[in-house]
């Protein structure tokens, strides 16, 4: 079966839709399920770490891992087998990776998922239980009633390494979003190895976050004090983040240029460690910010803890070395997570940033195609994009006029 399928899928994997929709099976975020998805998924289980995959399209039967049962299962939905796969409730596929559930009814919704699938997670008002609900994979909506102070509970840790952990993704109470990572109580995240700290969204230990009714905790400052960006240059309508991944590089000068001149005062760059300090200084003078992409950008899905925290570590060290403040946000080289990678950038205080839409740049797509990409980002969004791709910075100063004229503006993490 396996050696059949990697046949087919050799014959078959000739085309390549284009797209910026990322559903459960399209492991090569092409915006179609297709072959490719399924030959990815294949060449992943034998261990060939194929390139333009994403392992989080590609467990479509949440096992908790990939194997062959689904790469079989996206060439059958390809062929039209199946019309969805076992880690969707519903039919069909859509266009985002998460399911919406609205379970219970009430004033309180919180939007939450598990790593395993089984986590337990209560919603406590003024101390009492309002819900009781377990968590799937995917994100849902779990509601309940009540008010005064707003708690979020984690009550089944299995208290191992790569086990259970709830993510939370926000809370909204009468109507209200309250970001989860905003918070500035949380018992259960385990950061300096031990449970316990702020501003996370993430639930690793028994505890719970803390949000509130009637009064909004202030967001966290970290981020936005070591920010060296120059004055202000929020929009009307919202603020992006323009990031920008694998530098520095022999166009780093040119891009910054092209960001200061078109009127982005504020951006971020995902660099390489070991490419640094390099042209880093084009940073340093623009005011931009600089955050961790790892030290080697390899493939780190089946590493152990300490080879992933060595790693990350050590990109943070080449930041700091070349005069940067200590990174607080991360992206992942190939967007590859792990439950151990999830618990190392906790550990060292790296909040993961995926994100909100892919230009395609790293896949060939063209300026044109890049500047249509970005006339999508919606405020708080996030395009992948790369530094060093020339029709990255070929559309970089149509991209922020574009974003301008929509009364968007600039943040940086
Ligand atoms: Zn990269």
């Amino acid at each position: 079966m396996k050696k059949s399928l990697l046949v087919l899928a050799l014959v078959l994997a000739s085309f390549v839709v284009f797209g910026q929709s990322y559903s459960l099976g399209d492991t090569n975020h092409s915006g179609g399920i297709d072959v490719v998805d399924a030959l990815l998924i294949a060449q992943a289980y034998v261990g060939l770490n194929p390139s333009n995959y994403y392992e989080s399209e590609a467990d479509v039967d949440c096992s908790g891992g990939i194997d062959i049962v689904d790469a079989l299962l996206v060439a059958q939905y390809y062929v039209g087998l199946i019309s969805s796969f076992p880690c969707q409730s519903t039919p069909p596929p859509g266009t985002t990776t998460t399911t919406t559930t609205s379970i219970g009814g009430g004033n309180i919704i919180a939007r939450a998922r598990g790593t395993m699938g089984g986590e337990k997670l209560e919603i406590q008002a003024n101390g009492t239980t309002v819900g009781s609900f377990t968590m799937s994979t995917s994100y849902a909506d779990y509601s309940a009633s009540g008010s005064g102070t707003i708690r979020v509970v984690f009550t089944n840790d299995d208290q191992l390494e790569n086990g259970m952990d709830i993510q939370v993704d926000y809370v909204d109470i009468n109507g209200t979003r309250y970001q989860a990572e905003d918070q500035a109580t949380n018992t259960a995240v385990y950061v300096n190895g031990a449970c316990g700290g702020e501003y996370s969204e993430w639930l690793h230990c028994n505890g719970y976050i803390e949000f509130y009714t009637g009064e909004v905790t202030p967001p966290p400052t970290s981020t936005t004090t070591t920010s060296t960006g120059g004055g202000s240059c929020d929009g009307a309508n919202g603020n992006v983040y323009l990031t920008f991944d694998d530098g520095p590089t022999g166009n780093t000068q040119s891009l910054c240029s092209s960001l200061t001149n078109a009127g982005a005062c504020k951006a971020t760059f995902f660099v390489i460690g070991q490419n640094m300090p390099g042209n880093s200084s084009a940073y340093k003078s623009a005011g931009f910010s600089v955050q961790n992409h790892s030290q080697t950008h390899s493939h780190m899905g089946s590493w152990g803890y300490q080879q992933v925290y060595n790693d990350l570590n050590q990109a943070n060290s080449s930041i700091q070395n070349a005069g940067f403040p200590k990174p607080t946000v991360i992206r992942l080289p190939y967007l590859e997570s792990s439950s151990t990678i999830q618990s190392v950038c906790s550990e060292l205080g790296l909040q993961i940033i995926s994100p909100s839409i892919d230009t395609q740049d790293w896949n060939g797509a063209s300026t044109q195609s890049i500047i249509n990409a970005c006339n999508s980002l919606n405020a708080g969004g996030n395009p992948l994009m790369h530094e060093n791709q020339s029709n990255t910075l070929a559309a970089i100063t149509t991209i922020v006029q574009n974003l301008k004229n929509r009364g968007l503006g600039f943040r940086q993490y």
